[in-house]
């Protein structure tokens, strides 16, 4: 597992938004950041699950979170002025931008893969990233240090068979990632970095490999180092990478 130990209240004063925040990897970093003293923004298209982790976040008598129900699919544009109009209101700056969610999509030769899932697919994982980005980019230049993190993939370095627009989707996202650090770096104090998670124990996971044993693979908990690393001070360093989150 990637090796670092957040120090206690790291993250305290820091205002950081996570999307696909209801479930899976994105759930667990939501989770870790408020634990560590960040103000969270949960984004996702599911309120109750949203709900659930606010909760969660409350029970840990870590600073209030703040819910922004949001399906990435079919968010237009007046959705994206609306988020950063809110949390400008509220926060005046956002620290950290955490790009998790994603859809699987199918796992077919490209030969027979259906367009609208297609679209549905680059929507969510590589489009809507950008819009986030676009959007929120005002509100990462306030901060003192900001940090956006995007989820790469092992099938977003090298194309696989039958991995279709997922895999596409992660191969825009390393390159975004790539453009958006050597076009930030010497001119603002906002880094770009990307997390391979690797093999976690999810339901994308389960989906993509139903034949797999779950408790093979390390839960969501267990590779947050890399995330909380990436989000914090420690990484001021760290530009236009990606991190394993399992590397040994
Ligand atoms: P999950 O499917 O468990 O969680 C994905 C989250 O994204 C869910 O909360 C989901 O919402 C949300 N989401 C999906 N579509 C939308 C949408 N249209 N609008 C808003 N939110 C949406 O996946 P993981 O936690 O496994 O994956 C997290 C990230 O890690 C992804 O980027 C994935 O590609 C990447 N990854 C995961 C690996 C793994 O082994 N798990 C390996 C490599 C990369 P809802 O709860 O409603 O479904």
């Amino acid at each position: 597992m990637f090796n670092y130990s957040a120090p206690a209240l790291s993250l305290k004063g820091k205002v950081i938004l996570v999307t696909g925040a209801g479930d899976g990897i994105g759930r667990s970093a939501a989770l870790a950041y408020a634990q560590l003293g960040a103000t969270v923004i949960l984004l996702g298209r599911n309120l109750d699950k949203l709900n659930a982790v606010y909760d969660q976040i409350e029970a840990l008598n870590a600073p209030q979170a703040a819910i922004f129900p949001l399906n990435l699919e079919t968010a237009s544009e007046q959705s994206y002025i609306e988020l950063t109009d809110i949390i400008d209101q509220e926060f005046g700056v956002l620290d950290g931008l955490l790009h998790n969610a994603a859809l699987l999509g199918m796992r077919t030769p490209i030969e027979n893969y259906d367009p609208i899932t297609w679209e549905q697919v680059m929507k969510v994982n590589a489009s809507a990233p950008f819009h986030l980005t676009q959007s929120l980019l005002p509100l990462l230049h306030r901060s003192k240090n900001a940090s956006i993190i995007f989820t790469s993939s092992s099938v977003g370095k090298i194309g696989k068979a039958y991995w279709g627009a997922y895999s596409v989707s992660k191969f825009a996202i390393q390159g975004m990632m790539e453009i958006l650090a050597d076009e930030l770096e010497n001119t603002s104090n906002i880094r770009s970095n990307c997390i391979n998670p690797g093999a976690t124990r999810t339901a994308m996971r389960a989906a993509a490999y139903p034949g797999e044993q779950p408790e093979n693979n390390p839960t969501p908990e267990e590779i947050m180092p890399a995330y909380l690393y990436l989000m914090s001070d420690d990484s001021l360093d760290i530009n236009g990478q990606t991190i394993n989150a399992q590397q040994k």
